[in-house]
C-alpha cells in the first residue's frame, strides 16, 4: 500500500516535471527597444500560422539591440571594398552572437530592418522581414548563418493587415528552413505578396515542418 503510493506521488511528480519543461520549436526574440506586448502579438500568430502546441513559441526579452546592418551610408562609400566587407559583416555577425543562444528558431523582431540612415536601406527599402536557413559556408555578402534564424521589422508588421502579417511568417521562416523564392501566384513564397491568404504546397509546408519539428525535438532532448 505505501509503496504504491510512493510510485504514484513519483510519477506525478514526474509528470509535473514534464510540464515545467516544455519545448520551443520557434523563439521570438524582442529587441529592448520593443514592449513585450509586441513579441506577445508576433508570438500569437506565428503560433496560429504554424499550429504550434501553446509554450511551443517563446516570447524572449533581449538585452541588448539588434542592429544587423551597417549604420552609415556615407562612411561606406569612402571605404576600400576590403574594409566594406568588414562594415557588413561585422554588425551582422554581432547579431548572429545575439541571436545564438536559446531555444528553438530565433525569430527576432527589431524596430526597424532598414532604417532611412543605415546602408541597408538603399538596397532593402521598407524591409519587412529576411530569413536564412543554415549555411556552412560562408559568402561575399556577409548575410550567412550557420544557424537558422529570421527576422521581421515592428514597423512594417504594425502596418500590415492580419493576411500579410501571415504570409510575412511563412515567407521568412520557409527561408529559415531553406525554401526559396516561388513565381506561383499567391504562393508564401512569392517575392511580391498576392491578394488573399497566401499559401504553401505540400511540399514546402513539409520542409517547414521538418525544420520546426526538429528544433522542437532538440530543444526538448536538450533539457
Ligand atoms: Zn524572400
Amino acid at each position: 500500500m505505501r509503496r504504491r503510493s510512493l510510485y504514484r506521488n513519483t510519477l506525478i511528480m514526474l509528470l509535473l516535471l514534464a510540464g515545467c519543461r516544455q519545448p520551443v520549436a520557434v523563439r521570438v526574440s524582442v529587441d529592448p527597444r520593443l514592449p513585450a506586448q509586441a513579441g506577445v502579438r508576433v508570438a500569437e500568430v506565428v503560433r496560429a500560422v504554424l499550429d504550434l502546441p501553446a509554450g511551443a513559441v517563446a516570447v524572449v526579452p533581449l538585452q541588448e539591440s539588434l542592429e544587423p546592418f551597417p549604420s552609415k551610408l556615407e562612411e561606406l562609400q569612402s571605404m576600400t571594398p576590403e574594409l566594406q566587407r568588414r562594415a557588413l559583416r561585422e554588425p551582422w555577425r554581432h547579431t548572429l552572437g545575439i541571436l545564438r543562444t536559446g531555444q528553438g528558431l530565433p525569430l527576432a523582431l527589431v524596430p526597424e530592418l532598414a532604417p532611412a540612415d543605415r546602408a541597408a536601406a538603399l538596397m532593402l527599402p521598407e524591409l519587412a522581414g529576411l530569413g536564412l536557413p543554415a549555411q556552412a559556408s560562408a559568402d561575399g555578402a556577409g548575410l550567412v548563418s550557420d544557424f537558422p534564424v529570421a527576422m521581421l521589422s515592428w514597423k512594417a508588421w504594425t502596418s500590415q493587415t492580419p493576411a500579410e502579417q501571415r504570409r510575412l511568417v511563412l515567407h521568412e521562416l520557409g527561408h529559415a528552413a531553406g525554401l526559396p523564392h516561388d513565381q506561383r501566384p499567391g504562393n508564401a513564397m512569392a517575392p511580391q505578396p498576392g491578394v488573399g491568404e497566401a499559401w504553401l504546397d505540400v511540399r514546402q509546408r513539409a520542409r517547414l515542418d521538418g525544420l520546426l519539428r526538429d528544433l522542437y525535438e532538440t530543444t526538448r532532448k536538450g533539457q
